[in-house]
């Protein structure tokens, strides 16, 4: 290809303009005039999802195989940098056999709420740990010369009116909790791509809001590349060209490249800002065409390999009563649940890729100690639920066995796409079956699949629980390693697991239909756990190991603008083991409220039995920062921090203190109205008039959108009442219910219908079908009640 600015040249408007959208689902426009060939976007970020028919982002219809590697909360639990580093290379080499130039992900969301429904996708409710995690898959992803797309950006947390709702936050928790994350992703592994997402950011969309995009990410951030809507996500065209978006996706004839030429021309938009847009379309091609290699091919066996270790090493060992795991050498094992033969392994949307092989527990642990010792029975029914004849089979066949592995989790229906849980609880069935075992059977391990907390209220009755998140294809054979102790486990909560729902932070507050209250501020995760004082069922951090692990002899020393902290790590036990040693900060004066603690460190090393290691920590002055909203800038008080190294957030092991440069308080703290962010109580939680005075200004209303005041980013469902609305839904149900095929009862069609409720009528345009934009506001007249005017506007529109 031609040097960039000589293309942009020699490019007409047009011919600018329609670069800035797809020509296709997932391809970009190729140019043979100026030799500039279209390339290929495609999901991931667990596998490759190439879809080589029909097209979709919902997880409808097939893709090519490819490996399904473990889904985000399972790859965070590994803390392994390195380990995730190499998984990205993998994928990155099946993108270049199937001739993919951009993986979409990873994911960097941070998980507020144990409800989202793509949680499984998400890394973890700590920005340092979801940052260090994401820049690792990146780095691995583009250092075989593929690009990531970095999603969703930014505060989309939650899937319920994801398309349209208005995400508000105060600037620190978005800028400490939202953002960073992506900032040490951005900078530090300059993803090709990032994409904006669905949802509005204090009351303007992602896609086209300045703040986000040019002055937090480009300009701030330093970031080089180019911003892709979410698949459907543009909004305003020209405003979010202006705002710093360079390409729409998918490309449909929705009237979009007319609308760039007309606003050149028009002077609304500026031509240099246009061709700012093609320059990054064109350089993205550039950097894609520059790595294509044609006949290259990966090795399915060896990304399998890989996927089991990463499925291994992301698996938490929760609790272990008397050692009851590795399970011991003689005896039967019962494998009570239906996912030992069915395993649940990845989640259901646009990441839902066709596995190459697929393991399952029966059959690798069957390899390992010889299926002549399972015993296996079903324990609950397909959808999940109890029935007596299958409880009394379990029962039975526990009785008979030395161990008792009870698989379960959550099910396909649970973890989807656009929708979230609406409980932290199993299914029915599987808490049934638990319960009933452990009241019999002394040995019980419960092995989880599910790529979110869940509550256990038989916790106190099961002596071993593993958490195997969705482990991927090789998940199975993971589980199957831990459980014979051919692998030491050492995943770590990634995330807490509190033990009800109704302790969750986030839960309280209101997360539709208009705005999303991000009342908690920075108390999410552990933040708030440790700052109400909550119990919690296992906190963030946390994974037990076969063997054990002494930590000893801190030191903290400043060097330049750095804190070093020096300990001794030592495998005191008997089995060779990985430990994550985890390093936070904690603030002990402050003008302004902070958490009790954050990470900001941690180091993943193995050691043989008796080994010790000298592990270092470098912390750099962000690592004692706060975002101050009043200067718009980062800022650190001089004072005392203590330095906390621990197994686990509430396992600290050692502690220091280290005095930094400055006057303590540089300022009187501002308190007004702030009382419940300064000492958060669960009683209290933050109401409304404190998250007020956070802000600084007045929420903005949240009730449901009326008639007279519908627009083309009213829900369909919201405008059902009126009779144009009504006959528009039930057409769009038809269509769906086509497109969902004979069955209706999957999570594909779970995912469709609530897409169904809740897609604004703008989307209409993202399917193509010819409506035209026009058409649609016309029939918003139409539904605003001005009927006659909306039918004349409609016959005229083309
Ligand atoms: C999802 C994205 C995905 C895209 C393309 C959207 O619905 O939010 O994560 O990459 O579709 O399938």
């Amino acid at each position: 290809m031609q040097p960039i600015p000589d293309l942009i040249n020699q490019l007409t408007l047009e011919e600018k303009a329609a670069l800035c959208s797809g020509q296709n689902f997932w391809f970009l426009k190729a140019l043979e005039r100026l030799d500039i060939p279209g390339i290929m976007l495609t999901d991931g970020p667990h596998g490759l999802r190439k879809q080589a028919d029909s097209p979709d982002h919902v997880g409808l219809n097939q893709s090519v195989p490819a490996t399904c590697f473990p889904t985000a909360s399972a790859l965070a639990a590994t803390w392994n940098r390195d380990l995730v580093f190499k998984v990205g290379q993998a994928l990155a080499e099946e993108c270049l056999q199937e001739g993919v130039s951009v993986i979409l992900g990873p994911g960097a969301n941070i998980k507020r709420s144990p409800l989202c429904g793509r949680n499984f996708e998400y890394f973890s409710e700590d920005p340092f740990l979801t940052g260090e995690i994401a820049k690792s898959h990146i780095l691995g992803v583009q250092s075989l010369g593929v690009g990531s797309s970095l999603k969703h950006f930014a505060l989309n947390n939650q899937e319920s009116r994801r398309m349209t709702a208005n995400s508000v936050v105060d600037p620190r928790a978005m800028r400490e909790i939202y953002l960073s994350g992506f900032e040490r992703a951005v900078k530090d592994a300059q993803p090709w791509t990032v994409m904006c997402s669905y949802n509005r950011l204090n009351g303007t969309y992602a896609c086209e809001n300045k703040t986000l995009l040019s002055d937090i990410l480009r300009e701030d951030w330093g970031f080089e590349g180019l911003v892709v809507t979410d698949w459907g996500a543009m909004n305003e065209v020209v405003a979010a060209v202006r705002a710093g978006t360079d390409l729409e996706m998918p490309g449909v004839a929705n009237g979009n490249t007319e609308k760039l030429i007309a606003a050149v021309h028009s002077g609304e938009l500026d031509e240099a800002v246009l061709d700012q847009a093609v320059g990054r379309v064109l350089s993205l091609i550039q950097k894609s065409s520059e790595s294509y290699q044609p006949g290259f091919s990966y090795d399915p066996h060896a990304h399998h390999a890989l996927a089991r270790q990463a499925a291994s090493e992301g698996a938490v060992l929760l609790k272990n009563e008397g050692g009851l795991l590795p399970l011991s050498s003689g005896g039967k094992v019962a494998l009570i649940g239906r996912f030992a033969k069915t395993p649940r392994y990845q989640g259901a949307g646009s990441s839902l890729i066709t596995p190459t092989r697929l393991e399952n527990l029966y059959e690798e642990l069957g390899k390992l100690i010889g299926e002549e010792r399972l015993l296996y029975t079903p324990g609950y029914t397909e959808q999940g639920q109890a029935d007596d004849a299958l409880l009394r089979e379990a029962l039975e066949f526990a009785s008979r066995a030395e161990t008792v592995i009870l698989c379960v989790g959550l099910t396909d229906m649970d973890e989807v796409e656009g929708l979230d849980r609406e409980h932290m609880r199993l299914p029915a069935g599987h808490d049934a079956l638990i319960a009933a075992v452990c009241a019999v059977h002394p040995r019980c391990a419960v092995v989880l699949s599910n790529g979110s907390p869940v509550e256990m209220p038989w916790l106190a009755a099961a002596p071993a629980v593993l958490e195997a998140y969705l482990g991927g294809q090789a998940g199975a054979g993971a589980v199957a390693d831990i459980l014979t102790g051919r692998v030491n486990p050492s995943g770590k909560l990634a995330e807490t697991f509190p033990i009800r729902l109704a302790d969750t932070p986030a839960q309280p507050y209101p997360g539709g239909p208009q705005t999303v209250e991000y009342r908690e501020s920075i108390y999410v995760g552990y933040r708030y756990y440790d700052a109400v004082g909550a119990q919690v069922l296992f906190p963030f951090g946390h994974g037990l190991s076969y063997t054990a692990f002494e930590y000893s002899g801190l030191t903290l020393r400043i060097s330049g603008e750095h804190v070093i902290a020096s300990f001794s790590l030592k495998n005191r036990g008997s089995r060779p083991g990985k430990e994550t040693a985890q390093l936070y900060v904690r603030d002990l004066e402050s003008s302004v409220f902070r958490p009790e603690k954050e990470l900001k460190g941690f180091l993943k090393v193995e050691l043989q039995p008796g080994e010790e290691r000298q592990l270092e920590m470098e912390l750099d002055p962000r690592a004692f920062a706060f975002y101050d909203a009043e200067s718009g800038q980062w800022a650190t008080e001089g004072g005392d921090f203590e330095i906390l190294i621990g197994a686990s957030s509430r396992d600290i092991r050692l502690r220091g203190l280290i005095q930094l440069p400055g006057s303590s308080l540089p300022r009187a703290p501002r308190t007004e109205g702030l009382e419940p962010y300064f000492r958060p109580t669960q009683a209290v939680g933050f109401p409304r008039e404190s998250f007020e005075a956070l802000m600084g200004s007045p929420l903005p209303g949240n009730t449901p959108t009326k008639k007279g005041q519908f627009s083309l980013n009213t829900p369909l469902a919201d405008m059902k009442s009126t009779l144009v609305g009504a006959y528009l839904f039930r057409s769009f149900e038809k269509g769906m219910q086509k497109m969902n095929g004979p069955e209706q009862d999957t999570p594909t069609s779970k995912m469709m219908n609530a897409m169904l409720q809740e897609m604004p009528l703008r989307t209409a345009l993202m399917m193509g079908g010819g409506v035209s934009r026009g058409k649609l506001l016309a029939l918003v007249t139409m539904m605003n009640g001005r009927f006659f005017r909306g039918l004349r506007d409609f016959l005229r529109a083309r």
